[in-house]
């Protein structure tokens, strides 16, 4: 059995390396290292992939959300909500722009934002909602879409860990996961479902208006050469990048598949059990790409699990173990437990096996024996 890992790159490059290497030297032998025409190609395969009508490349996803609140002039003291259970970055922009973040509850079962506490959080201040699909399923986009009609919101989607996913809207039509809000952003960190090596991401918009303001941004405020109308950033996926990401892109779904398949072996093994909860597929309204696969321990040691799978060589993570809103540096100290007890709850029993696309069924049988076998 090969050693496992919670992600495996190496693997997975040996598939792809001929087509790798060779865009890496077409890259090299012309030097077009910034802005080369792979940059292009890419750009416009994933927003044929996807659907949509811009996709604009920047370093990374953490950049993407900010440069998508950039664009929709927020302005400071502004709030925008958005999820307690997330990755730092979906609230860090939010508190560099100087914009208030609203933190929320998410849903026990789905992990994502709770459009109840959504509602709940909503004062004539709230300008946008930062919904993020965490884990690799959608969060419920229908009700959110209703949620910010309704008051008139920007939505802005944190598809970080679900590109490629479908939301399935009541009367049947599908979009992909980040096409469906004002802006969409991802994140093209090597971990990540699509993934470069070294760092990248992306933004959506199907706005002609806020696709240009975007362009401006990521080049230094710039719509003319030299012309600095605003200030901007600077923010661009490189070509080599580039290259990476166009040799995965068409592999996208198979790699989906290949994590749903592993998820299905570990749901399978877990399903019954009396302390394991797996993860809930809200099969109603979006397929599930298992950025992670995360289970709930309950009435047991989540922690000790952890040790327990470590000591037999399974690596195992804790995502996340404190809350947004206790983070001292988001902590305002004007948020009350008692409207976070699914965030709360979560953090003291989730825990993500390991998940990529190059599991094998010797790996799975390993690490769902050894998972069962703690609580034996
Ligand atoms: C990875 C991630 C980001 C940030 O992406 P980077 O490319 O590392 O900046 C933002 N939000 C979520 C939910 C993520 O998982």
């Amino acid at each position: 059995m090969k050693k496992i890992q919670m992600v495996d790159l190496i693997n997975q490059y040996k598939h792809i390396k001929p087509a790798i290497d060779k865009g890496f030297e077409e890259v090299l032998n012309t030097a077009a290292f910034i802005n080369g025409p792979q940059v292009k190609a890419f750009s416009q395969n994933l927003e044929k992939y996807l659907d949509v009508k811009h996709v604009i490349p920047c370093a990374n996803g953490t950049e993407a959300l900010q440069i998508a609140l950039m664009a929709l002039d927020l302005k400071p003291g502004d709030e925008v909500i958005t999820t307690d259970f997330t990755f730092a970055a979906t609230v860090e922009v939010i508190s560099l722009l100087k914009l208030n973040s609203v933190l929320v509850d998410v849903d026990y079962e789905t992990f994502t934002i709770s459009p109840e506490a959504i509602r709940k959080a909503i004062t004539p201040k709230t300008k946008a909602i930062i919904p993020v699909h965490l884990f690799g399923q959608c969060a419920n986009m229908e009700e959110i879409m209703n949620i910010a009609k309704e008051h008139n919101l920007y939505v802005i989607e944190d598809n970080a860990q679900a590109i490629g996913s479908e939301y399935i809207f009541k009367d049947g039509t599908r979009k992909k996961s980040g096409t469906i809000g004002t802006i969409g952003t991802t994140s093209f960190f090597p971990s990540k479902n699509l993934g470069c090596y070294g760092d990248g991401g992306a933004i959506f918009t199907e706005n002609d208006e806020l696709a240009y303001r975007i362009r401006g941004i990521v080049n230094h405020g710039m719509y003319k050469r030299y012309y600095h109308d605003e200030v901007g950033v600077n923010s661009r996926l490189d070509s080599l990048q580039a290259v990476v990401l166009d040799a995965k892109l068409p592999l996208l779904d198979s790699y989906n598949e290949k994590r749903r398949r592993a998820a299905d072996f570990y749901d399978k093994a877990f399903s019954n059990h009396p302390n394991l909860i797996i993860p809930l597929r809200m099969e109603k309204y979006s397929t599930h790409v298992f950025h992670q696969y995360t289970l709930k321990v309950i009435n047991s040691d989540r922690n000790a699990l952890q040790q327990y799978l470590s000591e037999r060589e399974i690596p195992a993570m804790i995502y996340y173990p404190v809350p947004l809103r206790k983070q001292k540096a988001y902590d305002t100290g004007k948020y009350k437990d008692e409207d976070f007890s699914n965030t709360d709850r979560l953090i003291n029993e989730v825990i993500s096996l390991p998940m990529h696309t190059e599991l094998e069924d010797d790996q799975l049988k390993y690490i769902t024996e050894n998972v069962l076998g703690f609580f034996k």
